[in-house]
């Protein structure tokens, strides 16, 4: 029999999966058209329920049951009206996916009449019982009471997957008591929080602000490989990443992918996932190569950061389903190639406000100069106070594998904010011994206005080292993981910046309590700040081993492993901040830290065991396959009569394979024997520890760096896995 790798080889070959993409002429004739918006809401209901739907949508009210019967049926309506006969509850566990659990509007009357019925109750409020969900010990499993309760601030859409198309309500999932099991309940929090201390600031600068909303714009970076291929993979299968695969003879070294032509089927495919995109709001703008062959980058015009969140989510599940129509496998893996660059995910962060302001932009009067340097350097400040936590709201296995590895920002948190700036901070910070006075009228009027657009949008003074860089409007975080879900990392930047915000207003107060002049207030606290959190501002190159050495001189954390990064969620001050900002209690906090360690804990494991297995069932059997067909050769050779030296590099090779093998096999038996240990330790931190510094840390790369020789010596004919030439190089 043929193995997969060669049967995916030949189906390449013979077959260039051409897809059928429907073309879309005008992106403006299908866009949100599977979306409940409020143009929609306006046809299917009455004047009252819309009212009520609008005002919780502009302004966060509470809709009251009884509307919610009303908006129900007409959600329903709108929806028969395009076919569904399904609906689910749509939300974000922490599992770091979207879930769902589909139920038909279909039921049957006391007397046995069918009817199609969808209820207030049934939109407002669901008890899904996830009981396998993780939940962190805070909802008992037997109990299973979890409820999802209807988030009105992110439109109901439907999704077609095939034919069926189902109609999802977006919703947060918190236990009987309250607490939340999802991302979601954790980031509306934290986006009430901000605002709020958003608004109060902006009071200084103009009274007519009575709303910030914070936006999000993420760039999201992907691979796309021939799905035969990822399916003769079994690690890619199960883990998302190869663990094996020797590098190929060429990398990525030439560059030459990066912003190249698309290949025509990943190009179909990508029109292909943009229509369903669009179909569903996702204001899709840009999408191009990336550097790693095989790797591409999608980006949306940006959003309110809960929207935006919703809309990754549903893009990341959209380009999975869609990829399968093209017989193509997406892996949204922050690593899934070793040796090539790995994915992330770049979160470009702002805060606008109700009068259409962006609160990053550098504004034209020196008023509103002000106000950009408050927001910017308050957001500089939450950087520099709450690094730890910031580093923490991106861990992952899978992020491990890039942060600090030479491509992706390090697993300092810095922020880069360019030559500009750094000159307008340092002139704040030095200004007469930090006096400001009347005179310094001059100081306000700054001509930031004039130059900072110019200079930082036209990205020639950007800095792609720097995981949290100012680029002229909006901070653009790039540490993310690409898999991650946006909200983990959002929900920590925005409760951040709403803490320093609370305290920035407290510390002005009680200046102008004292009797001085509210601008010179303003900038004698900005100019503290700048004092306090300059150590966290870097200009140069990230990724330099001279960076790692002088973070550290200055004191900098530079956490490289999730285990302990997650420390940061658990701190006094962690607790304080959270707890301070009404976003997760004490014991939420607990709970969320147990689940991402047994995340941790659990993708290490499944890597470990998939390693094995690949060692022991494909690796093995190949080099043994290998190494007796050169042993014959011997054999003939010698029975041939001919000498020494006709068989001596074939008995070399053998040789060779012996060693690699047994490398290999004892580390693997090793590596087994640890995990062995390591599921005895009872505290689960630990138990994370073991899996990353032992299991991982000793015999993941040792391993690896054996069957990839072995990748190198075994007749290509006879080794089964796909190898990197294939996966990155074939379409
Ligand atoms: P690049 O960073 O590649 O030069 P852009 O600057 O155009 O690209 O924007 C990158 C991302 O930043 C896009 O998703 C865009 O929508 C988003 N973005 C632009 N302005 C804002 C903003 N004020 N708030 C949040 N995101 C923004
Ligand atoms: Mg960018």
């Amino acid at each position: 029999m043929q193995s997969l790798r060669f049967n995916a080889l030949d189906n390449l070959a013979s077959n260039p999966a051409e897809v059928k993409v429907t073309g879309v002429s005008k992106i403006t004739g299908i866009f949100n058209e599977n979306v409940f918006t409020l143009k929609v809401a306006r046809q299917f209901l009455s004047d009252e329920a819309y009212k009520s739907l609008a005002a919780s949508i502009k302004s966060g009210k509470k809709i009251d049951r009884n509307m919610g019967g009303q908006i129900a049926n007409g959600v329903k309506a709108w929806a028969e009206s395009k076919g569904v006969t399904h609906y689910t509850h749509w939300f974000q566990p922490l599992t770091g996916l979207s879930a769902e659990k589909h139920d038909s509007f279909f039921t049957l009357k006391g007397d046995g009449t069918p009817i199609e019925e969808f209820d207030g109750g049934a939109l407002i409020q669901q008890e899904p019982d996830a009981s396998s969900f993780p939940s962190g010990g805070l909802r008992a499993t037997f109990e299973a009471r979890g409820y999802t309760a209807w988030d009105p601030s992110s439109p109901a859409f439907i999704m077609e997957i095939g034919q069926g198309k189902t109609l999802c309500v977006p919703t947060i999932f918190v236990s009987y008591t309250g607490e939340s099991l999802d991302a979601k309940t954790p980031l509306l929090k934290a986006l009430v929080a901000i605002e709020k201390a958003a608004v109060d600031v902006c009071q200084y600068f103009d009274k007519n602000i009575t709303r910030v909303t914070p936006t999000l714009g993420w760039e999201q970076e992907y691979f796309v490989i021939d799905a035969g291929l990822a399916n003769a993979r079994p690690d890619l299968v199960l883990t998302g990443r190869t663990v094996f695969g020797h590098a190929p003879a060429k990398g990525q070294q030439l560059e030459d992918h990066y912003f190249g032509t698309i290949p025509e089927r990943v190009y179909a495919f990508m029109r292909d996932f943009e229509t369903e995109s669009y179909k569903l709001g996702i204001p899709l703008r840009t999408r191009h190569n990336e550097v790693a062959p095989a790797q591409f980058e999608c980006a949306p015009i940006f959003e309110e950061v809960n929207i935006a969140v919703d809309h990754n989510l549903l893009l990341m599940d959209i380009m999975t389903r869609v990829a399968k129509r093209h017989n193509l496998k997406v892996l949204l893996h922050e690593k899934p190639f070793a040796g090539i660059n790995g994915s992330g995910k770049h979160n470009n962060w702002s805060m606008a406000t109700d009068t259409g302001v962006n609160l990053l932009a550098p504004g034209k009067t020196p008023k509103t100069n002000l106000m950009f340097l408050t927001f910017f350097v308050n957001t500089i400040k939450a950087l520099h106070d709450y690094a730890d936590l910031v580093r923490a709201s991106i861990a992952s296995a899978g992020n491990d594998h890039r942060l600090g590895a030479n491509e992706a920002p390090p697993a300092i948190i810095s922020a880069f904010i360019g030559k500009y700036l750094t000159q307008v901070l340092e002139q704040v910070e030095t200004r007469v011994g930090g006096k400001f006075d009347e005179q310094d009228e001059a100081m306000l009027k700054l001509d930031i206005h004039k130059s900072i657009p110019e200079l930082m949008l036209d990205n020639t003074d950007r800095n792609r080292t720097s995981p949290f860089a100012f680029t002229g409007n909006k901070f653009e975080f790039r540490a993310v993981g690409s898999a991650a879900n946006c909200a983990t990392n959002m929900t920590v930047i925005n409760t951040i910046v709403a803490e320093t915000l609370k305290t920035f207003k407290k510390d002005v107060d009680a200046l102008i309590d004292k009797g001085e002049k509210k601008e010179v207030a303003i900038m004698q606290i900005i100019q503290k700040y700048v004092v306090e959190s300059k150590k966290v501002l870097f200009e140069g190159d990230g990724y330099s081993e001279a960076w790692a050495q002088e973070a550290e001189k200055r004191g900098l954390p530079n956490v490289k492993t999730t285990p302990l990064a997650l420390d940061a969620y658990v701190t006094e001050k962690s607790k304080k901040l959270f707890a301070n900002n009404d976003i997760y209690s004490h014991s939420e906090l607990e709970a969320r830290h147990e689940i991402m360690l047994e995340d941790y804990i659990k993708k290490v494991q499944i890597e470990a065991r998939i390693m094995g297995d690949l060692a022991t069932t494909f690796v093995l059997p190949s080099a043994i396959k290998y190494q007796n067909v050169l042993l014959t050769n011997v054999k003939n050779l010698k029975d041939a009569g001919l000498g020494e030296s006709a068989y001596a590099n074939q008995l070399q090779v053998a040789e060779r394979i012996s060693h690699y093998i047994q490398q290999m096999s004892d580390n693997v038996e090793k590596m087994i024997e640890a995990r062995k240990v390591a599921n005895d330790i009872a505290d689960t931190r630990e138990r994370a520890i073991a899996y990353c510094e032992t299991i991982k840390g000793q015999y993941f790369d040792v391993i690896r760096y054996h069957v990839d020789k072995l990748e190198l010596i075994v007749d290509d004919e006879n080794w089964l896995l796909p190898k990197y030439r294939e996966m990155l190089f074939l379409r």
